[in-house]
This record gives C-alpha cells, structure tokens and sequence, in this order.
C-alpha cells in the first residue's frame, strides 16, 4: 500500500463554510497583527467553496461586523439586499393570518439583516481569506482524523480517490493525504461526520441535551418581475404539518437580489408518523393560495436539502478536544426562533481562533483551548441563545399554537430579563417514530410539474454526482435491518424521509422485497444519519468534490 504524503500547518480546518472561513480569516487577522508566520489551511469536499452550502439566507451582520467591520463598502454580496419588509404568517389550508409585529419579542423582526446566497457569501469569503495567504483545498473531503500516540488529535487525512466500489484500487487511484496541525478545527456543518466521530471518542457531549434537526428541503425560483420585492421576508407557520399529528415545522420566502426568492420548508426531525415526507410536505405548502399566488409565472431554478441544527443552547457539547475544537454548526450555535445560524458560526470561529492563535504563539499545541469555551461563557452569543433555549422543547410537548404562544411568552419574560427558572429537555430524533400500524398513511397530491414536483427532477436542479464506481458513501451497520426491522415496524421510513429518493424498496409484491441504495443521488443532507430508527445508517463522506453542484444555495 504507497505511503501516504503529510503536509505541516499550524491550523488546519476542517469545512469552507462560514464557521471555517472565518476561523481561517481571524487567525490570519491575528498573525499579520502580530507580525507572526501561521499557516492555515481549509478542506472542502464540495468541488468548490459554496458547492454544498445550502442555506436561506436572511444573516445577521453581527459576525461579519466583528471579521469585516468595513463590509459594507465593499463588494459583500451580502451588503446588496437588506432586509425591508417582515412577516410572520400563520397558515391553515386556505388562509392566512398575519402576526401582528407586536406580538413577537424585537429580535424576531429581522431588523438590520441582510437576505444573501450563503454559498456567493462563502466564496467572497474564501477570496478574501486566500488573499492573507490561507491555503483552501477544495474536492477534498477530511475523511478520518489522525491521532497521536497519547490520543491528542494531530491532523486530518483525506480520503483515497480511485477506489473502486469493490474496495480495490482503479488505474487513477492515488492515496488520501494527512494533513497534521498544531490545533484542528471542525467546521463541517450541521451533523458532521467527522464531527460524530470525535463527540464520540471524547464523550463530549455528555452533559449537553441530545442534538435534534430539521431537515430544510429549499428551492430558488425567478419571480415574475411585478411579484418581487427585494428585501421582503415572510416566515410561515402552521399548515400543512398541521394536517399530520406530531409534526412541526415551517417555511420561508425570501426576495433576494437578481429577481429571485429563495424558498424553503423545515421540517422538525422529531416528527412520529413514519408515513411523512418532508419533500412532500415542501410541495403541498407551496400550494397554498400565498404561496401559489407569488410562484405563478415564475420558474423554480435550482432545488437543494440539508439538516439543521434545532437543539439550541442545551445541545452544545463540550466545544474542545486535545487538539482542537468544535466551531459553528458543528456545534450547533444556532438560534433556531431566528433561524439564524450564520452569525453563531462565525462568532465561534473567531473566539477559537484567538484561542488558538494564543497558544500557538504560546508555543502550545495539541492540548485544549480551554480560552475557547470560556470564551462563550461571557459572549452574547451565549445570551441570545440562552433567551430562546426553550422554545423548540415548548412547541414539540404542547403543539403548534398552545406550545408557539407559551414559547412566545418565555421569550418575552427572558428579553425582559426574567430568566425561566429551568431548561427543557430533547428527545433524540431517531427515536420519535410511531409504528406504522399505529398511524394514518398520509396521501400526497400528484406533482403537476409546474408548481410541484417529484423527487428525481429535483435532484437533476442540484446538478448532484459522484463517481459511481467508488464505494457506498451511506454505510449500513446490518444490512439485513431495512428489510427485517425497518419495513415491517415502519414501513422502511427511508424511502420518504430522503429528499433525494435515494432508498427504495423493490420487490415488495413478489414478496422478496430487497434494500437499494442510489448512492450517487445523495445531496449530503444527512437527514438518513440522524432520522433512522436504530441509527443503523452511517453517513461517511465519499470521493472529494462528488455531491451536489449548488450554484447559489
Ligand atoms: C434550510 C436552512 C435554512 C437556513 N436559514 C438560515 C438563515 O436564514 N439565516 C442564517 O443565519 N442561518 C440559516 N441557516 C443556518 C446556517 O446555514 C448555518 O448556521 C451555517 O451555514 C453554519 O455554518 P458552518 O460553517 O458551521 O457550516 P456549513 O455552512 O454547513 O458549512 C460546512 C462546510 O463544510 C464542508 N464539509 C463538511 N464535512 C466535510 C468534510 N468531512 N471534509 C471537507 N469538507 C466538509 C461542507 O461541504 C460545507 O461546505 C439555515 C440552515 C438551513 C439548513
Ligand atoms: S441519502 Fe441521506 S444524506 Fe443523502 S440525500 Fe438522502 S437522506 Fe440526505
């Protein structure tokens, strides 16, 4: 087997989101403020920076003030679109009821941000990172994490290209590469893999809440130039989850630049009935009079999936490990009533790469940065988050409208000051739903192939691939449990939680029913990782730069 090569840096980082990009800027900030030499470097498995970022995006400047106090006079795509309107609707099937502004804490009304592509903000940032001399490496995923021989984190390797799926080497195969560093910061986003790992290895989140998703299905469509108003963001709740028992969840239209609206539906991973589709769910509320009214005479352009994180304050793990640390939605800082996660990613960036940064000049490494976590303690991140620490508990115990008012309420007393006297608790998600025998097959209208879809004409608009003869990126731990457990208990639940039709059980009426995996389909939302039932899935990343192609999620 050829030796693998390694390459020193002093941080390496693992994710060119904005957690990793602005961790990578920071350190740089820090070094030429000092006259220091540190060198960083970031991995990123989409095949460029952006290629897997999916997002709504309305953003808080609040990190991007902190990195780039002068962003604004820039060329920021984020500074062309700020936010001008706000509205919360309250959906049944037909209707819509507007929340009136006063009703809702301040922090909710979105004053002051900005409505963006994360994935163009990602790639202004990494041009501004690369011109302090960061090294990013795209198409190439961190597929294993390398440990001393105290069992302190020294690096990261990437994976081989050029496996066949049968595990042997092609013609073009060459071997992954270790990448070591002083201190390695996980940037990977909500439900990392290697982020999994490492929680695991070091127990770290032993005292945290479990962490909980919702999986966000999101399209971007061209609006018909006297239906949009840029600047004009509009969140829904209600209908049509709630047309299924133990489901929450809601959507969003935003108005961005270039006459397009970025809209979405998230849908809680806590949901009981094993009938559900979240893709489903997404396309029966863009049939909502509302919704339908504003899409009519537009056309949808590009389709995408990916997991959130909805534990809050009580789900962060421990942040460190000897070595490195744990920063944006690898963590989870996102403030989920907000739904505002990019601000939480690039302040915890910055404070772990003033901790880290320190230690090097300190002469340190691999140990922990405990200035990181504590750090946190006294930010206001760590405030804002504690303010709405439980909201999402609140709405799953007692519903959508009893559990959004009471959750409003607390919101309230918290901005006032009043501190409710306990924090509640998560249920993981894989473990929420009902057999099947137990509830009502749900019935989705057909697409009509102009307001809705089905699933394999979304994925084409994700411009998703990988190279198909390379092994099976979506591991199961027994083969044999979609078909023994899974299909009798829940009716296989993979086929419909996927938002990309990746499962499929075939040969159910001739009574030999068989498991498939379309690996090559997969958009890397992980909802299959998080949401199946004996946790028997395990997502690992396949080749470097496979996956979707999102031009501007
Ligand atoms: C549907 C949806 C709507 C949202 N809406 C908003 C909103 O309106 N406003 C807001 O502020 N926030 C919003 N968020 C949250 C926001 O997108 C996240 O908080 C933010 O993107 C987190 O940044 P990050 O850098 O931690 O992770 P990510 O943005 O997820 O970036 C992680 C990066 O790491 C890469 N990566 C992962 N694993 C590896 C690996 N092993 N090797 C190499 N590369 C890897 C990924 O490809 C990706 O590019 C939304 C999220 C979703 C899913
Ligand atoms: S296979 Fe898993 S990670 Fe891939 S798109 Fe489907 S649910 Fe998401």
């Amino acid at each position: 087997m050829p030796e693998r090569e390694s390459m020193p840096y002093d941080v390496v980082i693992v994710g060119a989101g904005p957690a990793g990009l602005s961790a990578a800027i920071r350190l740089k900030q820090l070094a030429t403020d000092a006259g220091a030499e540190l060198s960083v470097c970031v991995l990123e498995k989409g095949s460029e920076v952006g290629a897997h970022i999916l997002s709504g995006a309305v953003i808080d400047p609040t990190g991007m003030d902190e990195l780039f106090p002068d962003w604004r006079d820039t060329d920021c795509p984020l500074a062309v679109t700020p936010v001008t309107e706000n509205y919360h609707w309250v959906l049944t099937k037909k209707r819509k009821f507007n929340l009136p502004h006063l009703w809702t804490p301040p922090f909710l009304h979105n004053k002051g941000t900005y409505t963006v592509s994360l994935a163009s903000l990602c790639r202004w940032l990494a041009g501004r990172a690369e011109e302090l001399g960061v090294e990013i490496f795209p198409g190439f995923a961190a597929a294993e994490v390398l440990f001393d021989d105290q069992g302190r984190v020294k690096g990261v390797a990437t994976g081989d290209m050029g496996v066949a799926r049968d595990g042997t080497h092609k013609h073009d195969y060459q071997p992954g590469l270790e990448l070591h560093a002083k201190y390695v910061f996980l940037a990977e986003g909500a439900r990392g893999h290697l982020t999994k790992e490492i929680i695991r290895t070091f127990d770290l989140a032993r005292d945290a809440q479990p962490q909980v998703y919702g999986i966000g299905i999101k399209e971007l469509w061209d609006l018909a130039p006297e239906k949009h108003v840029p600047g004009r963001v509009v969140h829904t709740q209600g209908w049509p989850l709630t047309e299924t028992d133990g489901s929450n969840g809601g959507g969003w239209i935003y108005h961005q630049a270039n006459g397009q609206v970025s809209i979405g539906f998230v849908t809680w991973l806590s949901y009981t009935n094993p009938y559900l589709s979240p893709f489903h769910e997404m396309q029966r509320w863009k049939t909502h009079p509302a919704v339908r009214d504003l899409l009519e005479g537009g056309k949808r352009v590009s389709y995408g999936a990916r997991v959130i994180n909805d534990g809050g304050l009580q789900s962060i793990p421990k942040l460190t490990f000897p070595g490195g640390a744990l920063i944006g939605c690898s963590a989870g800082f996102l403030n989920v009533p907000r739904i505002k996660g990019t601000h939480g990613a690039q302040l915890s960036a910055m404070m772990a790469a003033k901790a880290a940064f320190d230690a090097i000049q300190a002469g340190r490494e691999h140990d922990e940065l405990h200035a990181y976590p504590e750090a946190f303690e006294g930010s206001a991140l760590k405030k804002e988050l504690s303010i709405v620490r439980n909201v999402v508990p609140t709405v799953k115990k007692w519903g959508d409208s009893l559990g959004s008012a009471l959750s409003g309420v607390m919101m309230w007393t918290e901005h006032f000051g009043l501190k409710t006297p306990f924090t509640m608790k998560h249920h993981p998600d894989h473990d929420t739903l009902w057999r099947k025998d137990l509830v009502k097959p749900i019935d989705y209208p057909k697409p009509d192939g102009v307001l809705t879809f089905d699933r394999l004409s979304s994925v084409f608009l994700s411009n998703t691939n990988h190279e198909e003869d390379q092994p099976v990126h979506l591991t199961l731990r027994d083969p044999a449990v979609p078909i023994e457990y899974d299909l009798p208990m829940f009716d296989e639940p993979a086929q419909r939680y996927c938002p990309a039709g990746v499962y499929e059980v075939v040969g159910e009426e001739t009574g030999d029913p068989k498991f498939v995996i379309n690996a090559q389909n997969c958009v890397h939302c992980k909802t299959c990782d998080i949401k199946d039932p004996l946790q028997n899935i395990n997502w690992v990343v396949p080749e470097g730069g496979g996956g979707p192609n999102y031009p501007n999620m």
